[in-house]
């Protein structure tokens, strides 16, 4: 792959240096994301230098396939021109302008064109920066919406464990997964926590049918526990992502989703990854899964990462609501210096010509063989389950692969895999026993193929690292 422009030259004879002054001001001065408090200041990150389609290149000059697209995001690819032309055209017509006064074109246009893509009557769209802040500003809403209607009582969010919900304190309240709250507090008193839809946890001898049933059950003992007219939300990922890929069994959401409309819950579905052609469609709630949520949020895909947009889709009927409300004076006093930001918004735009010009029916197409190559994995003892669904997969290791039994938390399997794998040639994203591979949806059945056999590989070495 040839080094990026700029790049040339500059990378890898003599990087050793290079790499070394940019690791110790790295560990003076820059606060990475999720550090480990005995780890600060020295803790070695990957350096990556540049990216083209697939792949991405590192410090060593090494080629490696982006297997998680970034963080679920680079869904286009990398070094799409057609998006960066338009990031520099709009950054030249119109860096910015102030959305509290003013707007710009390409928010409005893409605000109508996402409208009529959402499912059902989700026709507004609040732009934020991210997911974190779609999920904190759907929360927000919920809390206003119900103050406006005279019902300040009903505020309690009902989330599950597993969820990954973002990085925000509301937000960050509801996330699920082991060690995301060990060490941090979020708003306890809001959140009422359900059952992982996880089928491949579910108790041993219980059919899929039946596990449904139960969960389903718990969802309405919840209600009946806590009563309706306390429960504002119910946010749930239609896939759960950063939990291992958690597929829900088959009428769950539509099951959960008219529950919450016969209670007057808000069912906000937490799209930041599956939105924007990682499922092959362009929201997924309603086209893959068959639930029609009250909100969407979204963020990632929306601009493959070429620039941080996030936002949340809200249906039509709760604006009439509000209209119509007793105060018409209440202020949804919520709103982001970067909302509507121009430039994210234009590149959403292109973002959503390319998916739909091909892109899209791309990943229909080449979904089962990605998920049949990785299934393979499942013939190596580690190995206890491969589940995916479109470009989303995670291979889940165990110690004992019939009984499923899980690994210790402190074996670290997946950061193992990661690294052989990063010798051989591929990232992956490593989450404690499980590796998860959502790569760029332009990935050929030649790319998959090079994955999995890199996958095959790391884990076998992994083996032999824990005999
Ligand atoms: N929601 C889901 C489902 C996510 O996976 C993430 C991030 O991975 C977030 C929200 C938070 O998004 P961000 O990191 O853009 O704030």
């Amino acid at each position: 792959m040839a080094a990026a422009p700029g790049l040339e030259g500059t990378s890898t004879n003599g990087s050793g240096n290079n790499r070394d002054r940019l690791s110790e001001l790295a560990a003076r001065h820059l606060v990475q994301p999720w550090p480990v408090a005995g780890q600060i200041g020295d803790e070695a990150r990957g350096l990556i230098r540049s990216g083209d389609g697939v792949y991405v290149q590192d410090e060593h000059g090494n080629r490696l396939i982006d297997g998680p697209a970034g963080m679920w995001c680079v869904n286009v690819g990398h070094r799409c021109k057609e998006l960066a032309d338009v990031l520099y055209d709009q950054a030249m017509a119109l860096s910015y302008n102030s959305p509290w006064y003013t707007m710009s074109a390409p928010s409005a246009e893409l605000a109508e064109r996402l409208g009529k893509l959402a499912p059902g009557d989700l026709s507004h769209v609040f732009f934020t920066t991210g997911g974190s802040s779609a999920v904190e500003s759907a929360l927000r809403f919920m809390q206003f919406y119900n103050n406006v209607r005279g019902r300040p009582d009903k505020k309690l969010i009902l989330s599950r464990g597993g969820a990954y919900h973002g990085s925000t304190y509301l937000s960050a309240s509801l996330n699920g997964r082991p060690r995301d709250r060990d060490w941090m507090d979020g708003a306890d008193h809001l959140v009422v926590k359900l059952t992982c839809p996880n089928p491949y946890r579910r108790p041993e001898g219980v059919s899929r049918e039946a596990f449904t049933d139960w969960l389903v059950a718990e969802f309405e003992a919840t209600i009946e526990e806590h009563g309706a007219d306390r429960i504002g939300a119910f946010v749930g990922e239609p896939v759960m992502a950063s939990g291992g890929v958690i597929i829900p069994p088959d009428d769950y959401l539509p099951r959960i989703a008219a529950l919450c409309r016969k209670h007057d819950i808000l069912y906000v579905s937490d799209e930041v990854v599956t939105a924007f052609g990682r499922l092959g469609h362009v929201f997924a709630s309603k086209d893959v899964f068959g639930a029609q949520p009250d909100i969407i949020t979204f963020a990632k895909g929306v601009t493959s990462g070429y620039f941080p947009l996030g936002g949340m889709m809200v249906s039509s009927r709760l604006f009439e609501e509000l209209r119509r409300s007793n105060h018409p004076d209440a202020m949804y006093a919520h709103g982001l210096t970067y909302s509507s930001h121009p430039i994210g918004c234009a590149v959403a735009m292109k973002n959503l010509d390319l998916l739909e010009d091909g892109l899209l029916d791309h990943v229909r197409e080449i979904a089962p063989y990605f998920l049949s190559q990785l299934k393979t994995l499942e013939e190596l003892p580690l190995v206890g389950e491969v589940r995916g669904i479109g470009l989303m997969a995670c291979v889940e290791c165990v110690a004992d692969h019939d009984s499923h039994n899980p690994l210790r938390l402190d074996t670290e399997v997946g950061q193992r895999i990661d690294a052989h794998c990063q010798d051989l040639g591929l990232l992956v994203r490593p989450l404690i026993n499980m590796c998860v591979m959502s790569p760029p949806l332009t990935i050929t059945r030649a790319q998959i193929d090079e994955m999995v056999r890199i996958l095959r590989e790391g884990i076998t070495r992994t083996m032999a690292d824990l005999r």
